[in-house]
């Protein structure tokens, strides 16, 4: 018998550049924390309440509020911000818009015009993204974005200009030089960005310059370290996604080289050796080596480095990552203790599709049925996608377990057409 044989070439690269697609969100537990401790702070001072705060890979130049109040940034945005202060500027205006319910507006508006179906899809993309599905994502995401950028979906002028009034005071009681958003402005001026939606809905730049400017204060209350995180966070998007020398970004922060370096390795094996000198004072290199180790198929490593950065830092995506890769390690018991991670991750976000689909996996590696269903069933409402609810919340109403079935029946009572 003839035989034959397979050549192999395992090829240890990574390909970024096929993770990080446009449309995707920028899933990173630095990026996510600093943000989140920013927006917190601004939501705080415009009273606001449960901040959501996104960054999507894209290469416009463009952050909004969408019509669900979710705060959606482009990378670009970020890569673009020189400074701290910039992209602060330009958070302020956009949450100056969520406290003047301006997103209200829009979302009745677009029930009325576009019917449900259309609120729907722009929840369908965000929530795809937040599920992290690769194809699907972006196809929703498509989607949505066709319907954001309609017209009628725009802020108004008198929108804008309360929204920019609003982020002068928030700008103010935080210590936010101004400067940081005329140069943000500047920069837009000064290039042509013809196909930008925030240039299209917004004021005429020349305009809002002259607001800024004109209510110009000087309180700097940022503070060194905040500036230094910015840059590593602008250098993990820049080496990610951009073919760009080191040589644009500062050259006396050694955190920000670091990533950087560490982001333009090629190969899994030269990150880690390099990685693992860096990551004695750095908790978010420890967990990118967790996932670089991941990619390789090292589970044990894996879990090493997820265990030793969760002993510094919170976060909900290094919790998913952790509890992944121990729903991979074939050792039941860890099954159970990534259970109770992620059951912690969705009692508290219960829209983070991603989330189900873990503690799905693991119901299904523990045999248990009836829960698999019903997370399933959860899964499905967080992306709303009602079929699945459907299929998988009829499943679970036949369970022995009263919790089981009273929540499948309201999940079914849910998407049941008012
Ligand atoms: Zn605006």
């Amino acid at each position: 018998m003839k035989k034959i044989i397979f050549l192999c070439f395992v090829c240890m690269h990574i390909s970024f550049s096929s993770e990080f697609k446009k449309g995707h969100l920028f899933i990173d537990s630095q990026t996510q924390n600093f943000l989140n401790r920013w927006v917190e702070k601004i939501y705080k001072v415009a009273k606001l309440s449960n901040p959501k705060v996104f960054v999507m890979i894209h290469p416009e130049l463009n952050a909004f509020a969408d019509p669900l109040g979710n705060i959606v940034i482009h990378s670009e945005t970020i890569i673009q911000s020189e400074s701290l202060e910039q992209l602060l500027g330009i958070l302020c205006h956009e949450i100056g818009h969520i406290a003047g319910h301006h997103h209200v507006r829009l979302q009745n508006q677009m029930r009325s015009m576009a019917g449900p179906m259309a609120v729907a899809t722009a929840i369908g993309a965000l929530a795809a993204a937040l599920s992290g599905r690769g194809d699907a994502l972006a196809a929703g995401i498509a989607a949505g974005m066709t319907v954001s950028e309609r017209s009628f979906l725009s802020y108004m002028q008198g929108e804008e200009k309360s929204a920019d009034a609003a982020a002068v005071s928030y700008c103010k009681k935080l210590g936010i030089p101004l400067n940081g958003i005329i140069d943000f402005f500047k920069k837009i001026q000064s290039k042509t960005f013809a196909s930008d939606p925030y240039l299209n809905t917004h004021p005429i730049v020349e305009d809002r310059i002259a607001f800024f400017n004109q209510t110009s204060f000087i309180n700097n209350k940022i503070s060194p370290t905040d500036s230094d995180e910015f840059q590593v966070i602008r250098a993990k998007l820049i080496g990610v996604l951009k073919d760009k020398d080191v040589s644009s970004l500062p050259k006396n922060m050694s955190s920000v080289k670091n990533f950087y370096r560490l982001y333009r390795l090629k190969k899994y094996q030269d990150i880690l050796d390099q990685g693992k000198k860096l990551s004695h004072n750095d908790p978010y290199i420890t967990e990118f080596l967790g996932d670089v180790s991941f990619k390789m198929g090292n589970i044990d490593q894996t879990l090493d480095f997820y265990s030793k950065a969760r002993d510094k830092i919170k976060s909900v995506w290094l919790d998913l990552s952790y509890a992944h890769a121990l729903s991979e390690s074939k050792i039941s018991k860890n099954y159970e203790k990534a259970l109770n991670i992620v059951k912690v991750v969705v009692q508290k976000h219960p829209d983070l599709g991603l989330g189900w689909r873990i503690k799905a996996r693991l119901h299904s590696l523990l045999s248990q049925q009836d829960e698999l269903s019903l997370s399933m069933a959860e899964y499905g409402a967080s992306i709303s996608d009602y079929k699945l609810v459907q299929t998988h919340a009829k499943r679970a109403t036949k369970s022995h377990n009263q919790r089981i079935r009273m929540r499948a029946e309201e999940l079914l009572q849910d998407i049941k057409p008012k």
